[in-house]
């Protein structure tokens, strides 16, 4: 059946003293996903991970058939972005077929695109299905697991070519297509300068990020509590890429499960986020939270809660606030 785009327009998420917006849209894992953050208020999707393409199959998705699944959420999406993350695989997301080595550090690992710069012609058959569902939409690419700048640089390198070979057999795509980097690393914290240099935008994702800033396996229970995006060591490392992203002119996004902790609104407002992306099911409740606060309050809070010593003490800063509020 050949349903509809919901059209109906989502308020967008306002402060109280109507000075500042922040996107906010939806991580997404397939077509589901997309309805169900379109019915709970995204504005777009922030973060596609497409490895649910790869896997429950024993070969990787044809290039057809990826392009069907990106046409059919663009056309969902009906003009609204749609940030389609290339493949990471690895970590805690094996697929059998890839025949990926057993390791004893694996979010340490070969994985997101290491692994896909070394298997060109996956990443290639990804980039093309997505340059041909362009055309039209609002489609922009994202490189998972950025460590080096020369890691991008070899990526963008191969989408050049696979644009060329495009252009040479006259197939039409959007020419202005975003490209971006989830910024999840610290190296790629550190290097936020240089990277801006390289791309459109970034995504902050803090489930990563919190894990290799804290050295602690976000899979592993006995170490999870550190695994804390509110930690202030991680919250620094945001506040640092914002400033790198728009000192540089990019607009900087966030798409790790803290967007989906409404303590997490009012520092993510002052730090000067422009979009947040997190589970559809906690989109109401973070855009609700945006429209109690003002911008002034929510610099002085996300000021606070750099100064911390601990995520207990950023979140009773928070906590205070909003209770005085009440
Ligand atoms: C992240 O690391 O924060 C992120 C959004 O990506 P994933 O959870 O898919 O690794
Ligand atoms: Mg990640």
């Amino acid at each position: 059946a050949h349903q509809q785009a919901i059209t109906t327009a989502a308020n967008p998420a306002v402060t109280r003293d109507k000075t500042r917006e922040i996107k906010v849209y939806a991580n997404i894992g397939g077509i589901s996903d997309t309805e169900e953050g379109l019915s709970l208020g995204a504005e777009g999707v922030g973060l596609f991970r497409t490895e649910f393409l790869y896997l429950e199959r024993t070969t990787p998705p044809t290039e057809e058939e990826q392009i069907a699944v990106y046409q059919r959420i663009a056309q969902l999406l009906d003009h609204r972005p749609l940030i389609i993350r290339t493949l990471d695989v690895g970590g805690d997301k094996p697929i059998p077929y890839l025949d990926l080595p057993q390791e004893s550090n694996p979010f340490l690992g070969w994985r997101g695109i290491r692994f896909c710069l070394d298997h060109p012609d996956i990443l290639k058959t990804q980039l093309r299905a997505i340059l041909k569902a362009s055309l039209g939409h609002q489609i922009k690419i994202m490189f998972p697991m950025i460590a080096t700048v020369q890691e991008i640089q070899a990526a963008k390198a191969i989408l050049a070519q696979v644009r060329a070979e495009l252009r040479q057999a006259g197939v039409l795509f959007d020419e202005k297509m975003e490209v971006g980097i989830m910024v999840e690393i610290p190296s790629a914290v550190i290097l936020a300068e240089q990277l801006a240099a390289e791309v459109d935008f970034f995504s902050i994702g803090t489930n990563d990020l919190s894990q290799y800033v804290m050295a602690a396996d976000r899979t592993h229970p006995l170490v999870a509590s550190l695994v804390d995006a509110m930690h202030p060591a991680v919250l620094r490392m945001i506040q640092q890429t914002v400033q790198a992203a728009h000192k540089a002119g990019l607009w900087v996004g966030l798409c790790g499960e803290l967007a989906a902790n409404p303590l997490a609104a009012p520092i993510l407002l002052g730090l000067g986020l422009d979009e947040v992306s997190l589970n559809p099911q906690g989109i109401p409740a973070f855009k609700q939270a945006i429209a109690q606060l003002t911008m002034a309050e929510s610099e002085a809070i996300a000021a606070s809660a750099m100064q911390q010593n601990s995520a207990t003490d950023v979140r009773e800063v928070v906590s205070a606030f909003l209770n005085r509020q009440l």
